[in-house]
C-alpha cells in the first residue's frame, strides 16, 4: 500500500463496478449489448446508440500511449511528486483513458507516441486501486 495524498475516487452507480474490478486488479470496460460498443468513461447509456442495455467485459490492459504531458509544477501533495506523466492511453479495445504513466523517466524525448503499453495497479488504499500504464513488457 502506498502512502496516497492525493483525492480518491468516489464510486457512482455507473462507476462501481469499475472501480470493484481495479480492486481485483482487473481492467473492465461496459460495452454495449445492442451495438458491441465498448467505451469509456462508464455511464449510464451507450454513446453511439443511447441503448441502457449495458454489460461489463474485461480488457486486456494493453494499449498505446496517445498523448501526454510532463508535470514539474503539480498541484499539493499530488501523490506522485513532479515530474510526473498525465497520459492518455488508447486501449487495445478502442476506448481511452486518461491515467498516469509510470515506470518511466519523466522526460518527453523519452516517450514516444505510440509506444506500447500496459496495466498497472497501485493500491493506494484498502478500498480502491488505481489503474496507471508502464511501457509494455515482452
Ligand atoms: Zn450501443
Amino acid at each position: 500500500m502506498s502512502d496516497h495524498a492525493g483525492p480518491l475516487p468516489v464510486p457512482t452507480p455507473e462507476t462501481r463496478r469499475y472501480w470493484e474490478a481495479a480492486r481485483r486488479h482487473v481492467l473492465e470496460l461496459p460495452r454495449c449489448r445492442a451495438c458491441g460498443h465498448r467505451f469509456f468513461y462508464p455511464r449510464a447509456a451507450c454513446p453511439r446508440c443511447l441503448s441502457a442495455d449495458l454489460e461489463w467485459v474485461q480488457a486486456s490492459g494493453r494499449g498505446t500511449l496517445h498523448t501526454f504531458t510532463v508535470v514539474h509544477r503539480g498541484a499539493r501533495d499530488f501523490p506522485l511528486g513532479t515530474p510526473y506523466v498525465i497520459a492518455i492511453v488508447e486501449l487495445a479495445e478502442g476506448p481511452r483513458l486518461m491515467t498516469n504513466l509510470v515506470d518511466v523517466e519523466p522526460d518527453p524525448a523519452r516517450l514516444r507516441i505510440g509506444m506500447p503499453v500496459e496495466v498497472v495497479f497501485a493500491d493506494v488504499s484498502a478500498d480502491v486501486a488505481l489503474p496507471r500504464f508502464r511501457p509494455a513488457r515482452a
